[in-house]
């Protein structure tokens, strides 16, 4: 079976492994798995609309793409912004590229083309390119690795030279790609420099480029870059080595710490360099750190990273809601490793993860509109809070950053998420995450099912066999942990489900069989260990895959989210309503909330009683809660995710 994209051509999807890889489970080809409607589709349609054509905007009025004319030359004046300036402009050339190749555009096209040409340019006659670096650092080179994010800035270079490749069929960036890939391969290694960038992400790059052009010396020094850390190397230079995942060998880590992107960058990157390599030891190691990652530093909602103060993780469950940071990046990295892990073991729990991620920590970062951003993203927004910083939750979701990291990532992420869908193995299709769409695989001669869904307000998912193959396969679909008594049938016959496991059913399938899964969506209230101290006697409200806030717009005038206060046995009789008229068409849960009294009034300290505190009064009344992804799309206000038991 042939497999084009909508582009018309043949392609890899993003981050698959190589044929020789040690993985369980290989993405489907580029444009093989397609989101054609409902909930993902308008938010990729906004992206398409106006984050990608915006940020080619913000490109030339923020300064990125004049950096790189006045290293090549053809401008003069001074470099703006940030260190990695380069970097934003080539996670947007991946956006495009993967846009480009979901719905031919010739106005992307001329764009990418254009942006290419301009980085092509400055990039130096032996390969060298760091615009921003060529003009301040006065020709200086890597002088300072651990801060000048030299080989962050390539290793996003190589991701979007591949997805433009792919995506597009040019090979122009490609070529800039080689060329500075070939530059690092003559200067990093073993009996050459020896140093590690401080920030993580070329070893994804490499790996991305070895698997584009088979250059066996680009996953070599993916391999050595992951080894190398963990050695003294940034000690070396001066610095305190766990910011920069430098304290402890991959292999030897158990858990993650330091700077939450660089983290999870570096364990994706490793995840690739295992998958490629066979390193069964290195898998086992980025295992052990995901499940600690999972266990004591991930918030409810998926995201990472409780730490403003030098954007780091947060020891174990230190994840206090109000001043959770939980960058937007560090969600898309979380899913990038995650999605590698699940790519290597197939293990349902992996794509659980994913999902609670895309819903909870990445999506909240964009607004609805398409092209505000949150940097942080806060579980709560207290009442008369000022921003204090430009990321700020307080300031609402803002059009770009001077540190604009997070914007043209998010856009990359929706652009290629139809890739996160499904997979295929020898045994058959195995299908993840729930969309309206299109499958199709080169498995049983050429198969292919429709899936029909209202994901994420909606528990049925319908898959309809279009292309069944030659013979028996085994279609396996992800029953989410979260979905105790899911039921299915195949046919019409009811088949067993267990929830947090594939379905799997391996038949010879006719054109026109029906497999029906139905994923029960109860109010769900949920708690957390006793050791996050900052939510304490505190739950959250869930249905289905989204984690819910109380806003200030959906409540009283008299009742500040601050005091609201709730029932557990009240919460769980909460009813759904689909509300297509509020924002954007959301599904709310009318929650019995009460009024905080007494305790919440009295002074800030106060003798302790014998007993708890009464804590609300009089009687419950209902109250609208909103999916959290949603927040601050009306008039900003206070905020909470974690509501305080009466
Ligand atoms: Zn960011």
């Amino acid at each position: 079976m042939t497999t084009t994209t909508s582009a018309g051509r043949t392609a890899v999807a993003p981050a698959a492994p190589s044929p020789g890889a040690a993985v369980a489970l290989r993405p489907v080809p580029l444009g093989a798995a397609r989101i054609a409607g409902g909930f993902w589709a308008e938010r990729q349609e906004a992206n398409r609309r106006q984050a990608i054509r915006t940020g080619y905007e913000k490109l030339e009025t923020a300064g990125n793409l004049q950096n790189f004319r006045i290293a090549a030359g053809t401008a003069t004046g001074e470099p703006r912004g940030p260190i990695f300036m380069d970097s934003d402009v080539y996670k947007w050339l991946e956006a495009a590229a993967w846009e480009y190749a979901r719905e031919p555009d010739e106005e992307v096209l001329g764009w990418i083309r254009a942006v290419t040409e301009v980085v092509a340019a400055a990039q130096a006659d032996d390969g060298y390119l760091d615009s921003v670096q060529q003009v301040r650092g006065q020709g200086a080179r890597y002088t300072d690795l651990p801060w000048s994010h030299e080989h962050y800035c390539a290793g996003h270079l190589f991701q979007a030279a591949v997805a433009t490749s792919r995506g597009t069929g040019d090979t122009g960036l490609l070529d800039v790609a080689v060329k500075l890939a070939d530059h690092l391969v003559a200067t990093f290694g073993e009996g050459r420099t020896v140093d590690v960038d401080g920030h993580p992400v070329v070893e994804m790059g490499l790996v991305e480029l070895y698997r584009e052009t088979g250059t066996q010396a680009y996953l070599d020094l993916a391999r050595w870059f992951v080894d190398a850390r963990g050695h003294g190397i940034v000690e070396g230079h001066g610095k305190a080595p766990t910011y920069f995942s430098d304290r402890v060998p991959v292999r030897e880590q158990t858990t993650v710490e330091g700077h939450s992107v660089r983290a999870v960058y570096l364990t994706a990157g490793a995840a690739d360099v295992a998958a490629e390599t066979g390193d069964a030891e290195l898998l086992a190691a980025l295992t052990t750190q995901w499940e600690g990652m999972l266990a004591t530093k991930t918030y409810v909602t998926g995201g990472i990273g409780a730490r403003w103060d030098m954007e780091q993780f947060g020891d174990h469950h230190e994840l206090g809601p109000d001043r959770a940071y939980a960058e937007t990046c560090a969600a898309i990295g979380s899913v990038q490793w995650t999605w590698r892990m699940l790519l290597a073991t197939g293990e349902a729990r992996y794509a659980d993860l994913v999902e609670r991620t895309l819903y909870n920590a990445f999506l909240p970062g964009v607004s609805l509109a398409g092209a505000e951003y949150f940097y942080v993203n806060a579980l709560q927004l207290r009442h008369g809070a000022h921003p204090d910083e430009e990321r700020s939750v307080a300031n609402g979701r803002r059009p770009w950053f001077d540190c604009a990291c997070c914007p043209p990532n998010i856009m990359r992420t929706l652009a290629s998420l139809d890739a996160y869908l499904a997979t295929s193995s020898g045994a058959g299709v195995q299908l993840h995450q729930f969309a309206t769409g299109t499958v199709r695989a080169d498995v049983a001669g050429g198969v292919g099912f429709d899936v029909t869904t209202d994901y994420p307000w909606d528990g049925t998912v319908r898959l309809e066999v279009t292309a069944p193959g030659t013979q028996e396969w085994e279609l396996a679909v992800r029953v989410p942990a979260w979905a105790e008594g899911a039921t299915a049938t195949v046919a019409g016959s009811p088949v067993p489900v267990s929830a947090g496991e594939y379905l799997r059913v391996a038949r010879r399938w006719a054109a026109g069989d029906v497999l029906e899964l139905v994923l029960p969506m109860p109010v769900r209230v949920v708690e957390a260990d006793p050791r996050v101290d900052a939510v304490r006697g505190a739950v959250v409200v869930e249905r289905g895959p989204l984690v819910y806030c109380v806003e200030q717009p959906d409540l009283p005038a008299d009742l500040p989210a601050d005091d609201v206060r709730v029932r557990v046995a009240e919460l769980r009789t909460a009813a759904a309503e689909h509300r297509p008229d509020l924002l954007g068409g959301v599904t709310v849960l009318r929650l019995p909330v009460r009024r905080a009294a007494g305790a919440a009034t009295g002074p800030l300290y106060r003798p302790a009683g014998d007993e708890p505190p009464v804590a609300s009064t009089g009687a419950a009344e209902p109250v609208d809660a909103v999916p959290y992804y949603a927040w601050a799309n009306r008039e900003l206000g206070a905020m909470r995710v974690w509501l305080p038991r009466a």
